[in-house]
């Protein structure tokens, strides 16, 4: 039987990926979550997991309340280290990150120097650090399938194709809950975090109504797909029934379909290259009706164009990009900035960005404190 390891197995992702894992009857070998215990305590009950780790240091005196009321209490670690030792001990098959932001960096390279196939649904790591990671996981032979929804898309419509065959990538937005809007002053967090579409955590429904997200999946799709960024294009499909497309250089686009349920491109992580039914409703085309796509309106929505923008400057600016992003949208999310000032400080942040050729992945976890530190920097200046 197959064992899996799901680091922030307490957000969206990680929730969905455990339901997964039970339909398909796979062994939990190993849990993490950053500081909701309460949650992570009783997946942990209902898995039996060996090891559990928990990222916040300061929730473990009630970390180790909840858990030693377990009968078989899993093995505990803390901290960014704690969770790295999870993700890195020899039981699992494969990993899971569904970490969010660029903490999973660095579960993400110990699950790859331990040897596991890892199932990345988290993309801010590929965007900061993508070549690391995939110069990394070529070393050690593991690989890397992706769970975003997107990417999970691509990488089922180039299953058993050559890479030289691929003219482009075509990555589809559904544009978010502001498509239709043009005022886009006093966007409350409410309105911003409701997808009209995808069930997903309050950073990428953010990310979704910037169009950030995108930028960020253009960064993604260049490492995953290892193609040049002008091979990537953007294409608004609001109804979210194609999840992405590869163009192939005799002109066919092989497009993957299905209703917009993460179970689907988590649960082809995880049986890949098998396939087996399946949690999610199926797909009624004809009550769809009519597929429509449109070009993304740049001017009205900047944050989708940032992504080939970054991979033109290279260096750490794509890693500025996205620590620049997740400040902002912490800072939001607080109520400290406003939607508008989101774009504006990451656009902000790339402009006066570190230059670095080839970067280290010291360097990269220094672009991103310089980018986290910079948007805090300039938040005192706006407007709330
Ligand atoms: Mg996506």
């Amino acid at each position: 039987m197959t064992s899996i390891c799901i680091l922030g197995s307490t957000g969206s992702v990680g929730v969905q990926s455990l339901e997964v894992a039970r339909s398909l009857g796979l062994k939990v070998s190993g849990l993490s979550a950053y500081s909701e215990v309460e949650l992570l305590a009783e997946q942990a009950r209902q898995f039996g997991p060996a090891m559990v780790g928990i990222g916040d240091v300061r929730a473990e005196a009630r970390a180790r309340a909840l858990f030693s009321r377990m009968s078989t209490p899993p093995e505990l670690f803390f901290g960014p280290e704690g969770v790295s030792q999870v993700a890195a001990a020899a039981e699992h098959d494969l990993v899971v990150n569904a970490i969010v932001g660029f903490a999973g960096v660095w579960p993400t390279l110990a699950a790859i120097d331990a040897g596991h196939d890892v199932a990345l649904a988290n993309k801010e790591t590929l965007v900061a650090a993508g070549s690391v990671i995939m110069d990394r996981a070529r070393q050690e032979g593991v690989a890397i399938r992706p769970i975003d929804s997107e990417h999970s898309a691509i990488y089922q419509c180039i299953q058993g194709q050559g890479r030289e065959a691929v003219a482009r990538i075509i990555l589809t937005a559904s544009g978010g809950p502001f498509i239709d809007r043009y005022d886009f002053a006093d966007i409350s967090v409410a309105e911003a975090i409701s997808h009209p579409n995808w069930n997903m955590g309050p950073k990428i429904s953010v990310d979704s109504a910037t169009m950030i997200n995108k930028a960020l999946e253009v960064v993604e799709a260049r490492w995953l797909f290892d193609v040049d960024s002008e091979m990537i294009d953007i294409v608004v499909h609001r109804e979210s029934v194609i999840h992405s497309m590869v163009e192939y250089c005799d002109g066919s686009i092989i497009a993957q379909l299905g209703t917009a349920d993460m179970r689907t491109p988590i649960q082809y992580a995880l049986t890949c290259p098998e396939r087996v039914e399946g949690l999610a409703a199926k797909l009624d085309l004809s009550s769809i009706g009519k597929l429509t796509f449109e070009k993304p309106d740049l001017s009205r929505f900047p944050g989708a164009g940032l992504g080939h923008e970054a991979l033109r400057h290279k260096g750490v600016v794509p890693a500025v990009m996205s620590a620049a992003n997740e400040e902002a949208v912490r800072l939001f999310l607080h109520g400290a900035v406003r939607f508008v000032d989101i774009v504006d400080l990451v656009m902000e942040a790339m402009e006066s960005s570190p230059r670095i050729e080839e970067p280290s992945l010291d360097d990269i976890v220094e672009a991103d404190v310089w980018a986290r530190e910079f948007v805090r920097g300039r938040c005192r200046s706006c407007t709330r």
